[in-house]
Order: C-alpha cells, then structure tokens, then sequence
C-alpha cells in the first residue's frame, strides 16, 4: 500500500516539475513593444520628434482596453494602434 503511495507522490511531484518548467505561452499583447521599445524602432517619431505610427507616418493613436478577460484580469493593460491604418503599435500596463 505505501509503494502506492509513494508512487503517486512521486507522479504528482514529476507532474508539477514539468508543468512548471514549461514557460508560459507569450501572448499576442506580450509580443507588442512598449513605449520605449516602440521609440527605439526606426520610423516612429516624425522629423519634428513627434511620435508617429511606424507604418503610415500617422501621428494619432488610440488608446484601448485589451478585452480578453484571461489576459487582462486587472483591466490594466491597454494597447495602442494608429487611427489611419489601424495597425496595433505598442503595449502599456498600468500599474
Ligand atoms: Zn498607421
């Protein structure tokens, strides 16, 4: 009866270790820039230093709420895309 056991214990305890060592699945909002990283990348301020989509050259963004209830539990996180081309151009998260 207690191999039983043991074994069991050692199944959960392999069972933990593997699930834990897998990394977490990067999310689509995960692989957006920041702010800071999005300045980095070439194209993204006018020649005026205006911060402008990486894409168009349009220097409007809105500002939205990731919608998806399991990525965004804290309702903090938001992603900004440009308002011409509606292209999704960096990430924020509120603290
Ligand atoms: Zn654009």
């Amino acid at each position: 009866m207690t191999e039983y056991i043991l074994l069991a214990i050692i199944m959960v305890f392999i069972y933990f270790v593997l699930i834990r060592n897998k990394p977490a699945p990067k999310t689509d909002w995960e692989g957006l820039p920041t702010l800071p990283e999005y300045k980095e990348i070439e194209k993204t301020t006018t020649s005026e230093g205006e911060l402008c989509c990486q894409y168009c050259g349009h220097t409007e963004t809105i500002e939205r709420s990731l919608n998806s209830e399991k990525e965004n539990p804290n309702k903090n996180k938001f992603y900004h895309a440009c308002t011409n081309c509606k292209v999704i151009l960096w990430r924020s998260e509120q603290s």
